[in-house]
């Protein structure tokens, strides 16, 4: 079931024209009020047609983090413009030491292909995000951005996946205990 849906998903994605659709869910997560509270912000470097998140780093009041894929860990680094290089999924990520304190994030955006409104997200299939959100603090805002052409009834959840706090479509604004 997910993994069928995982690939209808994507293929969905493929074939949406997403610039307005951007720009609304730029609109709405910058304008969140635990996006405004927040200092450490933990996102994922956007590409294809993915939920963009490079407008995110013109925010330069914000400390931002990228993930860094090492085996089957995550590791969280410092945003340097500077310091980026491409890994073996041909994604960007930050080629600095990552940081050994991540109970200094306070909000993660996390990426997906799509979602279900519980804040249950479908990643790509390789459960990183399940492993590393335990690790963080109760209190690290859980954040997804899904175009809304991809948020399902359900993404048939497992028993380790971890929903999201808030998501942020280009229609609205979902809050699940929160
Ligand atoms: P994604 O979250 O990337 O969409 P899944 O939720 O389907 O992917 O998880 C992919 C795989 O990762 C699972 O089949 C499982 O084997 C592994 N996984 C996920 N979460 C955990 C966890 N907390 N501990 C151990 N393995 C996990
Ligand atoms: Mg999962």
């Amino acid at each position: 079931m997910k993994n069928n849906l995982r690939k209808i998903a994507k293929e969905k994605r493929f074939n949406l024209k997403t610039i307005e659709h951007n720009k609304k869910i730029q609109e709405l997560f910058l304008n969140l009020s635990e996006y405004k509270i927040a200092k450490n912000i933990l996102t994922y470097y956007s590409f294809n047609n993915e939920v963009d998140t490079l407008f995110c780093f013109k925010d330069i009041t914000k400390n931002w983090y990228l993930p860094k894929i090492n085996k089957d860990k995550l590791l969280v680094c410092p945003y340097n413009k500077d310091n980026l290089t491409k890994n073996k999924f041909n994604l960007i990520e930050p080629n600095n030491e990552p940081i050994t304190d991540t109970s200094i994030i306070d909000m993660v955006v996390i990426p997906c292909i799509a979602s279900d409104i519980y804040g249950y997200r479908l990643g790509y299939g390789k459960g990183y995000y399940d492993r590393f959100l335990p690790t963080l603090n109760k209190s690290t805002m859980k954040v997804i951005l899904c175009y809304s052409d991809l948020l399902y009834d359900t993404v048939f959840p497992e028993k380790f996946d971890i929903p999201a706090n808030i998501i942020v479509t280009d229609k609205e604004i979902y809050r699940i205990n929160c």
